[in-house]
């Protein structure tokens, strides 16, 4: 009997409900199917939670999520709680679970599906078969580094001022990541910042070779400046296998890979912490995608990004590669057979609703005995 994984699910707010729905009938199936063994808690987070319990995410709640193996998040967030002061807004609660849970390293694969490879808005033989990651460092760089602020100068003018700072070791443990999963795919490696005009850029550069030399020499590392990467990332996208960045640098380069597969929908994450002495990682996977308010409750929410990130949650913390496998492929054959959410219909492909997804991908698990 499989051992038993304890996971926090929090639906969050508009279509998050709905697409994690679908999720708990993939993880049913593989319940009953004798693959897997999970103990689930639910949890609020974001609007839901301020409205149960004024603030966007209760101290029980990030003490589950501390507790378990791994989080599922939907999505937070609508006109609802706009309003809200900014320490209550929906998306404090998901910053607070990133915080606290010491997520440094955020994982955003774009891979392109053979049968969405024409809603690229790149040539479609530059994006089909795509299958890159981006791993970019989540609690470190300009975001975050002091001083900071908005300050008035005496000759009436004002000054903003944010400062890039990485240290050794938030290079370090984020590099290591990145290694150890391209140790899992093609073995490739390219980091990227700008060494050629930053010292924090240049400190990247030095510490990354280090521990690729000094721990990963089967990786083959390559480097490349953030202006050029942008640059190749549309001009030959396939080129590359992982890449491993900052946290500035990271945010636009995943949303611009992002972009070549296509569709918001179809988009899964996952955000990694330090791993403890067993090996385990603190881990929360979540769509891309927002609650989507103009679609919620219409049963027409696209299910699949959330239902990948629970792949990738069975590949990353739980070792289950075989399991992921199949949901993965589930996906493609659902693609396959024309089986599409308004998000990425095609003509001539069969619309469904958020439910009617997930009978479809069922149906695909189902064959699979
Ligand atoms: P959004 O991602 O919610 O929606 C953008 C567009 O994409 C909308 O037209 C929506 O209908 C569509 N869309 C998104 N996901 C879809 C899916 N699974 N299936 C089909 N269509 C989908 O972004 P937004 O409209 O800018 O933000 C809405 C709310 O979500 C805001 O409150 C925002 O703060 C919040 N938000 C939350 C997260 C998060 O929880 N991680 C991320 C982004 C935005």
């Amino acid at each position: 009997m499989p051992s038993t994984k304890k996971i926090l699910f929090l639906p969050g707010d508009g279509i998050g409900p709905e697409v994690m729905a679908q999720v708990r009938r993939v993880m049913d199936w593989l319940v009953a199917s004798g693959r897997a063994s999970f103990e689930v808690e639910d949890g609020l987070v974001g609007g839901s939670a301020y409205d149960a319990h004024g603030t966007p995410l209760h101290d029980d709640t990030m003490k589950l999520a501390l507790a378990a193996d791994a989080v599922l998040l939907g999505a937070v967030g609508g006109p609802k709680w706009d309003n809200l002061d900014f320490s209550l807004k929906p998306e404090r609660g998901l910053l607070r679970l990133r915080k606290d849970m010491e997520l440094f390293a955020n994982l955003r694969p774009a891979l392109v599906f053979d049968a969405l490879a024409e809603a690229s808005s790149l040539k479609t033989e530059l994006v089909a078969g795509l299958d890159i990651l981006i791993v970019r460092e989540l609690t470190g760089g300009v975001y975050f580094g002091q001083p900071r602020g908005i300050s008035d100068l005496p000759n009436g003018e004002r000054r903003g001022v944010n400062t890039q700072v990485y240290d050794t070791h938030e290079i370090v443990r984020v590099a290591r990541v990145a290694f150890d999963l391209a140790g899992k795919r093609d073995k490739r490696l390219c980091s990227v910042e700008k060494a050629n005009v930053m010292e924090s850029g240049l400190l990247w550069r030095e510490e990354v070779t280090k521990i690729g030399t000094t721990e990963f020499p089967d990786i083959a590392l390559s480097h490349m400046y953030a202006d050029n990467c942008a640059m190749q990332l549309v001009r030959q996208p396939k080129q590359f296998d992982v890449i491993v960045t900052d946290n500035l640098f990271g945010d636009l380069l995943s949303d611009c890979a992002a972009m070549l597969t296509g569709s918001l929908g179809m988009l899964p994450s996952a955000s990694l912490g330090e791993a403890d002495a067993n090996g385990a990682r603190k881990a929360m996977y979540e769509p891309v995608h927002g609650s989507a308010p103009d679609i919620a409750g219409q049963n027409k929410a696209n299910p699949l990004a959330t239902i990948l990130s629970f792949s990738m949650m069975l590949r990353y913390s739980f070792d289950m590669g075989v399991e992921a496998d199949l949901i993965d492929q589930a996906v493609r054959d659902v693609l396959a057979d024309g089986i599409r959410t308004g998000d990425i219909m095609q003509p001539g492909k069969t619309l469904v609703g958020t439910s009617g997804m997930g009978d479809a991908l069922l149906a695909k698990l189902a064959a699979h005995g």
